[in-house]
């Protein structure tokens, strides 16, 4: 598309250049300024002053002060994904570390939001007129339950969901998905293959969640290539499963559904 199509279609801005946004991650994205092409970065907390995807958002350069219109954001409303989103950039920049810390950051809120969906979204669904003033309680009602409470399970530990650590989550998660994973849901016909079996295990073995400690604590660990090449099949396995089990941002969730 030429940039005068581009100027048709937005009337307010028409005296504005446009620029595609390059790299949408959890904390910033990326975009090269129309004017002077400088590489720019915007923090979505501190500048943006948003969590929601640019769809189309006036950014002023910090390098030639000129005011350009962004557009082009990558919609992944599940954070989860923004997490898997950010790795291909921390393997280029070899940031092997942070690889390690956003990967299990993705595979813990991976397992959060499927519970959520599956424990408070649909549930809520079948009683719900105006979702979104009570939605926030149910969640936070959800969150204080203890374990036993919401698994309804052999699972012995009485803490508070909110403190559940990586182990118990994983636990959890595969509890609540047992029947998921030895029962085959409508939604595999989305999928090219049946990898169930494969990709259960893949999120039932995985000791992210150690190499992850051994980053994050006193010892400071610096994986290496290898060690961050051995994760290609969980990032693999979240995939599959997130398309699988339906896995959404909840609100897109309930909308799409009510
Ligand atoms: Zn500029």
């Amino acid at each position: 598309m030429d940039s005068s199509m581009k100027k048709l279609q937005q009337p307010n801005h028409i005296e504005k250049e446009t620029a595609e946004i390059g790299l949408g991650g959890y904390e910033n994205l990326s975009v090269s300024c129309p004017y002077c092409d400088q590489y720019l970065i915007f923090n979505r907390i501190s500048e943006l002053k948003t969590v929601m995807s640019i769809t189309g958002k006036d950014l002023l350069c910090y390098h030639c002060n000129k005011v350009f219109w962004a557009t082009g954001d990558e919609v992944t409303a599940a954070k989860y994904k923004w997490f898997l989103q950010d790795l291909y950039f921390l393997k280029k920049e070899k940031k092997y570390g942070l690889y390690i810390l956003a990967l299990c950051q993705a595979c813990e809120m991976f397992m959060h939001q499927a519970i959520v969906n599956k424990m408070v979204d649909c549930n809520y669904r079948d009683k719900a007129s105006n979702f979104t003033e009570d939605y926030n309680v149910i969640y936070s009602e959800f969150c204080n339950q203890t374990i036993k409470d919401i698994s309804n399970s052999e699972i012995r530990n009485d803490g508070k969901y909110e403190k559940v650590t990586f182990k118990l989550l994983r636990e959890l998660f595969l509890h609540i998905f047992k029947d998921a994973r030895n029962n085959k849901l409508p939604s595999l016909s989305k999928l090219k293959e049946d990898k169930r079996g494969e990709y259960f295990n893949v999120l039932e073995k995985t000791e992210i969640n150690e190499t992850r400690n051994k980053v994050v604590h006193k010892y400071a660990y610096r994986p290496s290539v290898s060690d961050v090449e051995k994760y290609d099949e969980l990032i693999s396995c979240l995939h599959w499963l997130s398309v699988y089990l339906n896995v959404q941002d909840s609100e897109l969730f309930i909308n799409k559904r009510l």
